[in-house]
């Protein structure tokens, strides 16, 4: 997921917020400030940081559970939803999903138990459940929303913990790309009835739906991908007839190159074959607009593009596009010499086959 930025690196994992949290964060300010002053504002975006420590404690449960099974995670985007920590793989293991899925909420559940023994502790007694949105006690609203939190992550729906749990028990008893499916769709559901509900009630949840609608998708997507490259190695998918454009290149013969015809990714490469970078439609375009038809290609391409071997799993090499955030990645012989290309559209292509056989 692009749109986001590195705050802090823990544990091997890149701690990542994604633009439209601070975009909350500044909202949130802003508003509060105008209607009630700048004290509540600054109370209110305390708040809401805490909160954050809350959420990223939570991704750190699901982190260090995946670990146990030895499964990395490269980063945790935090969303205005929460976080996405992103595992390296799916377990394969039903129940390893499941106790991934189940760290995180359980990690909230002991905060909320923390803060409410402190309130105890110091004789304040707490309604568990928001009567109206702010108490205005920090303890309090923290273990309020920490309370929120745990219950609205458990609803049964993708991209939800919850659904993570749904579909690690369907798995158990159908298919795993038909159990992604269920639980899919029952994020959309949610999302749809949220998104209403937020017309009427609370913008906020609308937001919430939108996050909950394409995350819900997304997941379903990648689930049916890894399914349908399931027991292939890379070279079988790759596309071997395709165009490289020299590191010298203008970017007006890239646009010759894009024009004439299908292929919309480039491998840019040196004089010996071996991989430069890859000049994608979008950097393309980009490169046009911002220095010109004459510029080089070099200039304009993504650099250090990870090079798949021959040989590699589908799933892996699929896992290493998704992580690359580029539309095509080069296959490489040995001498990191260029021999195929791996596109999205390929895989899209394997998807509608392997489904029109299976039915
Ligand atoms: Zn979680």
């Amino acid at each position: 997921m692009t749109w986001s930025f590195r705050l802090a690196r823990i544990l091997g994992t890149d701690i990542k917020v994604h633009f439209t949290f601070i975009l909350l964060l500044v909202f949130l300010f802003v508003s509060t400030g105008r209607t009630q002053g700048a004290e509540t504002a600054w109370w209110v975006t305390g708040f809401f940081l805490a909160l954050f420590f809350c959420v990223l404690l939570h991704e750190f449960g699901h982190i260090l559970m995946a670990r146990r099974f030895g499964i990395r995670t490269p980063d945790v985007i935090l969303l205005p939803i929460g976080g996405v920590a992103r595992l390296e793989r799916i377990p394969e293991e039903p129940r390893q999903e499941l106790l991934i899925a189940v760290a995180g909420p359980a990690v909230t559940l002991a905060i909320a138990a923390i803060l409410w023994g402190w309130l105890r502790l110091v004789g304040q007694s707490a309604e568990l459940l928001p009567t109206d949105a702010f108490a205005g006690t920090f303890a309090v609203d923290l273990l309020r929303v920490n309370v929120l939190l745990f219950l609205f992550n458990l609803l049964p729906a993708f991209p939800l913990d919850g659904g993570r749990v749904l579909r690690s028990l369907l798995a158990t008893r159908m298919s795993y790309v038909r159990a992604t499916r269920i639980a899919a769709s029952g994020g959309q559901m949610l999302a749809m009835v949220l998104g209403v509900a937020g017309l009427f009630y609370n913008p906020l949840w609308l937001f919430i739906a939108l996050f909950v609608y394409f995350g819900a998708g997304q997941e379903a997507a990648q689930a049916e991908a890894r399914a349908a490259g399931r027991g292939i190695i890379v070279d079988q998918m790759m596309v071997t007839k395709f165009e490289t454009l020299p590191v010298h290149a203008t970017l007006r013969d890239a646009v010759n190159r894009l024009l004439d015809g299908e292929q919309r990714e480039f491998p840019v490469v040196d004089n010996a074959g071996r991989v430069e970078g890859i000049l994608t439609r979008d950097h393309l375009i980009r490169g046009l607009a911002e220095r010109g038809p004459e510029s080089a290609v070099a200039d304009a391409m993504a650099k250090s593009v990870p090079v798949l071997e021959l040989g590699l799993p589908f799933e892996t090499a699929l896992e290493r596009l998704r992580m690359s955030g580029l539309p095509a990645l080069p296959v490489g012989g040995h001498d990191q010499h260029i021999v195929g290309l791996l596109t999205l559209d390929n895989i899209t292509d394997l998807i509608l086959v392997r489904r029109a056989v299976a039915r």
